[in-house]
């Protein structure tokens, strides 16, 4: 075969090969173009919608900050004051812990118009042979009434007792949310008046823990004494949540 034909045979496989290439990248040049045509403007229309967000949303927070300044200046909330106080023996020292946690529980009592079912609560609790007691007490209409000193230890949690403040709220059992809203909101505001006032005092953080913070008695497990109060109906998301408003006009 002479030099001609040899390199007339490469050429004409190398003209297939070039035609390929060409195929491949008339066909990349398309993807790539279709792609940049799809997902270009996407990609710089979110971009876009997320700069626009942005702003709103500093916009929106320098509205708050100026909103909360505004409220906090206007807002006073006194310190609750229980309605009667009956010190009750069955307390002791708290051994230099500092409360960082607020326990509510139920009384697993039936509530009645007055205030004679916290008197009940009261008196029971002020028998040394009880043997039990709580800081403070309640009931649905938000009667309240003080049980042991702050400063002091109520026996109401078992192995929390040291580290705890306690609200015992005159409720039966398993009452569903909405009558916990309904039937007892004025107990409740006061459950949230006293929870306020502790996170004020002794910075305990208004949120749901049994490390620092606030829980229902049942959170607290075998070691808390094993109870199962206040219930799977008891709102204590709108406790905390009213706590939080009613300790800001605290702080003003
Ligand atoms: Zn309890």
């Amino acid at each position: 075969m002479s030099v001609l034909s040899r390199w007339k045979a490469k050429l004409a496989i190398r003209e297939d090969l070039e035609k390929t290439a060409k195929t491949e990248h008339t066909k990349a040049q398309h993807d790539y173009e279709v792609a940049q045509a799809q997902h270009l403007p996407t990609v710089e229309a979110l971009k876009n919608a997320r700069d626009a967000a942005g702003n709103k949303l500093r916009k929106r927070r320098a509205q708050v900050a100026e909103a909360e300044k505004v409220v906090k200046r206007h807002s006073k909330v006194s310190a609750p004051v229980a309605d009667k106080t009956k010190i009750s023996p069955n307390q002791s020292s708290r051994g230099g812990v500092r409360p960082r946690l607020i326990v509510l529980h139920i009384t697993v009592s039936h509530n009645r118009p007055g205030s004679g079912d916290v008197d009940a609560i009261l008196n029971f609790f002020a028998q040394s042979g009880t043997q039990a007691s709580s800081h403070i007490i309640n009931d649905a209409e938000g009667n309240d009434a003080r049980c042991v000193p702050d400063e002091a230890k109520a026996w109401t949690q078992a192995a929390y007792n040291p580290q705890s403040l306690s609200i015992e709220q005159v409720e039966y059992a398993d009452k569903p949310r909405a009558r916990w809203l309904s039937e007892n909101k004025a107990g409740l505001e006061n459950t949230a008046h006293w929870v306020a006032h502790w996170s004020v005092k002794y910075g305990i953080p208004l949120r749901q823990s049994t490390g620092s913070g606030v829980c229902q008695h049942r959170d607290l497990g075998a070691a808390g004494g094993g109870h199962v109060d206040c219930g799977n109906g008891y709102p204590i998301d709108w406790v905390i949540s009213r706590a939080k408003e009613l300790a800001a006009g605290m702080k003003a």
